[in-house]
């Protein structure tokens, strides 16, 4: 069987985003979609925040963020997508890996910005709350985000992750 992979719904042109849009990534949409079977999910969809909404960033610590509305800060979402990020890991134990959305709040694996009181971005790391309770479960899984296969050796080393674990799923 094809490998299996998850992905942030917004890659394959699900208009899931804030603003109802899409952020539609051909290299997943036709080249990917070659190869590979797609589980798509949005977080912010599954946990109930419709479309459009209110977009949602990381603010506070950088090792331990909140996710809250950009506009209303009593919108705090962090448990929540944590939450889900824990369930989808366990329910989801016939995949290959997974692409993760760059620079997402609740997708991005790294270099997340995450705010500061002053109104600024700490540098460093944050990653997306889903992501982050996600990979914390499944530390096996090969993940990528989307925007760093457009480089050819990463790309290709997470093709040859993805398989590899395929091999070893379904032997
Ligand atoms: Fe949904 Fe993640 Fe895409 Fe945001 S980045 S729209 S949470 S799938």
């Amino acid at each position: 069987a094809r490998p299996k992979i998850a992905i942030s719904a917004c890659l394959l042109g699900e208009r899931v985003r804030f603003n109802a849009g899409h952020k539609e990534s051909r290299l997943c949409s036709r080249e990917f979609a070659k190869h590979f079977d797609f589980v798509p999910l949005c977080p912010e969809m599954a946990i109930g925040l419709g479309t459009p909404r209110q977009p949602i960033r990381l603010v506070g610590d950088p090792a331990s963020p909140r996710a809250v509305g950009t506009r209303d800060a009593r919108l705090d979402v962090g448990a929540p997508l944590a939450a889900y990020g824990e369930r989808m890991a366990g329910e989801l134990d016939d995949i290959d890996g997974f692409i993760f959305m760059q620079k997402s709040p609740s997708c991005g694996l790294e270099r997340v910005k995450v705010y500061q009181a002053n109104g600024h971005p700490a540098e460093g790391t944050g990653r997306g709350l889903f992501a982050a309770a996600f990979c914390a479960h499944r530390p096996e899984l090969p993940v990528e985000e989307e925007g760093r296969l457009h480089d050819p050796v990463l790309c290709e080393n997470f093709v040859t992750r993805v398989f590899v674990h395929a091999e070893w799923r379904q032997s």
